[in-house]
């Protein structure tokens, strides 16, 4: 019996693991789920899977989740500590899939335990991926990554020499508004921007996809994760979402990973790694699928890039800024309070106030500072919102 626990149950990724878990209840014994405000939905999968413990992220919430419980003999707890308790419960494999910055502190929890950290939480990269990495190693646990493009990569590189890489390329769909002409890109909507042509994912993420704030992220992520230097790493616009990532190697070979948009696929390597099983994930027909696209990203359309190669280039804390930043911008396009193209201008505007603030992304990666650029970093946005608001 493989021992597991899911942060971030709840969500998209959450769902789709548990999906996988289920299917083979024999298999897993499941320690622990946490969510955030969807109650109802986590105690029902605690039920349903035996948990040792369900856990909300909201201390307000705790006696609806006890309710909700009752009767079980699922443990129900709440709020931060309790997040942290459950990621020092003795588990084989975790999956991080809390969406933002809030994931760091459980996964960093989780690997100071040892076991396998299944990592759909890119954040954690971006954020401390040095600080991550390091603990990881300290501990003997392992991560694996669960962003389709990394999990591609992981693939690609099975058996090779990570210095025999010349390249790694990770394509894009190019998200919600690929194909809009510019211009119409200031006025699009939360609701244009939050469904996705390829991939069904959490709101958030899928927003990200539109303004490539994702690929941002997981070009970034790359870099910590693999160890590569920033200008090894390419991205592509591929709308088919069908070739994931493509591994560049000295002879001039490219291992390509193709497969369905389905995250089961990327997550359920994650969970039988070493090994191959069975996945209920569609079987591509080619011949059907006949043509491949590939295309150049436009610079003009997807500042985010751009941004991301200035944080690998500025390194330390700064990737903490960069997604404390967008997750703030983020936050007000949802609430309506700035439009689709203005996230990008804030982020740049708090990476380069906050780059010149003497000794802060300099500083040493910890979870302390991170919290504290973190929390800088959204007042900054708070008040660069506010600045061009008046
Ligand atoms: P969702 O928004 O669907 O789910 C997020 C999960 O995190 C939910 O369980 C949510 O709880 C919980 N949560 C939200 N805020 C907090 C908080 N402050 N503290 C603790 N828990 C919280 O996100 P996704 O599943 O789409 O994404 C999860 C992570 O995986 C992200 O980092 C994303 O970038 C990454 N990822 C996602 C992919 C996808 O296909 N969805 C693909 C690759 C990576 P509740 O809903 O109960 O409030």
């Amino acid at each position: 019996m493989k021992r597991v626990t899911v942060f971030g149950s709840t969500g998209s990724i959450g769902q789709n693991t548990l999906d996988l878990i289920a299917r083979a209840p024999h298999d897993y014994d499941v320690v622990a789920l946490t969510g955030g405000r969807n109650i109802a939905r986590l105690a029902a999968d605690a039920r349903r899977l035996g948990a040792q413990v369900a856990v909300t992220a909201h201390d307000d919430l705790l006696e609806d989740l006890r309710a909700a419980l009752a009767g079980s003999g699922v443990a129900a707890a709440a709020g931060q500590a309790a997040l942290i308790e459950a990621a020092a419960r003795p588990a084989d494999w975790t999956m991080s899939a809390i969406v933002g910055a809030a994931g760091l502190a459980p996964g960093m929890e989780a690997l100071k335990h040892g076991g396998t950290l299944a990592l759909a939480n890119k954040e954690s990269l971006v954020t401390a991926g040095p600080l991550l990495m390091a603990t990881a190693a300290r501990h003997g646990a392992r991560i694996l990554p669960v962003d389709s493009e990394h999990s591609a990569i992981f693939q690609a590189l099975a058996g090779e020499d990570i210095a025999a890489v010349e390249r790694i390329i990770i394509t894009a769909s190019g998200g919600a508004f690929r194909d809009w002409p510019l211009e119409r890109l200031a006025g699009a909507t939360l609701a244009e921007a939050s469904s996705h042509p390829n991939w069904d994912m959490g709101q958030r993420i899928t927003i990200d996809s539109a303004s490539m704030f994702n690929k941002a992220l997981e070009v970034i992520e790359t870099r910590e994760f693999f160890g590569v230097y920033p200008d090894q790493i390419e991205v592509i616009l591929h709308p088919e979402s069908l070739v994931h990532a493509l591994v560049g190697f000295r002879d001039g070979a490219l291992m390509a990973h193709v497969g369905a948009s389905d995250m089961r696929h990327a997550i359920g390597y994650a969970l039988h790694w070493p090994e191959r099983r069975d996945l209920p994930v569609a079987r591509l027909d080619l011949a059907a699928i006949g043509t491949l696209n590939f295309r150049a990203p436009d610079p003009a359309r997807y500042p985010a890039l751009r941004l991301a190669r200035d944080v690998m280039q500025r390194g330390g804390l700064s990737g903490a800024v960069f997604n404390a930043a967008k997750e703030r911008a983020l936050d007000a396009f949802i609430a309506g309070r700035i439009g689709f193209l203005d996230m990008a201008g804030v982020v740049e505007d708090v990476l380069t106030r906050m780059s010149s603030e003497s000794g802060l992304i300099d500083a040493e990666i910890t979870l302390d500072t991170v919290a504290h650029v973190d929390h800088l970093a959204r007042i900054r946005a708070d008040e660069a919102m506010q600045a061009k608001a008046g």
